[in-house]
């Protein structure tokens, strides 16, 4: 009984987005080992992962090889392609998600539907301008949930970090490509350019001050404290 009860269980597409630093990867990766129990079959997806390979690699080192979602892969063609091999799917793992490409994740809600597979995402919902990437926003439009990532990242005031922010040699930048290759600069000069993100609350992302601005020993943040 209990057996035809999980058979007849509705597949979900489900997202979990966040701010960076968020345990997103380490999540995934956890999903993934939950979701293998009583001989699930699932496959490992990423995108751009921060090793430069198809591997999901989360920052507290654990690590699982994984399929480079590019831009013209097809998770229909490859799904079908493995299950006419007779290779069972009952679930995915999409870790970098924001970067998948809007039909992909139609795609994805799509086996959800056909083929009562189980979708979970993994995402970061905004990006360093604070604009909601395509893959997340196409989530958030087609996920039966939307969830919350498990570790709140806090800015360095103390406060929830909410927002990305692009570091470029010390200050906080909100322009540019949406998705900045390398973390250096154009190498053509001697002291490149030292590119970095970070986590920061809705008020310092607005106020354009990262840990260690230019300034914070001027004006230390007791206009925000005694508010
Ligand atoms: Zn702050």
């Amino acid at each position: 009984m209990k057996e035809i009860e999980a058979k007849t269980q509705v597949a979900e597409l489900v997202f979990f987005g966040g701010p960076m630093d968020s345990g997103k990867s380490t999540l995934a990766l956890q999903m993934a080992h939950t979701q293998s129990a009583h001989g699930r079959k699932g496959r490992l997806f990423t995108s751009q992962d921060r090793a430069g390979q198809a591997h999901i690699t989360s920052r507290i080192g654990l690590e699982r090889d994984a399929i480079e979602v590019g831009l013209d892969f097809s998770f229909r063609r490859y799904v079908f392609t493995e299950l006419e091999a007779g290779r069972r799917i009952d679930f995915l793992i999409c870790d970098e998600a924001q970067f998948y490409q809007p039909e992909q994740i139609d795609d994805l809600a799509r086996l959800v539907d056909e083929l009562n597979i189980d979708v979970f995402c993994f995402g970061i919902m905004s990006d360093f301008r604070s604009l909601i990437f395509p893959g997340s926003k196409r989530l958030v439009e087609l996920s039966d949930r939307v969830e919350p990532l498990p570790v709140q990242p806090l800015c360095w005031c103390g406060r929830k970090g909410t927002h990305n922010a692009r570091v470029i040699n010390g200050a906080m930048i909100t322009e540019g490509e949406q998705v900045l290759v390398g973390d250096t600069g154009d190498g053509t000069d001697s002291a490149p350019d030292e590119v970095h993100y970070e986590v920061l609350c809705r008020i310092h992302h607005r106020a354009h001050q990262p840990k260690g601005w230019m300034g914070a020993t001027l004006s230390p943040l007791t206009l925000f404290e005694e508010s």
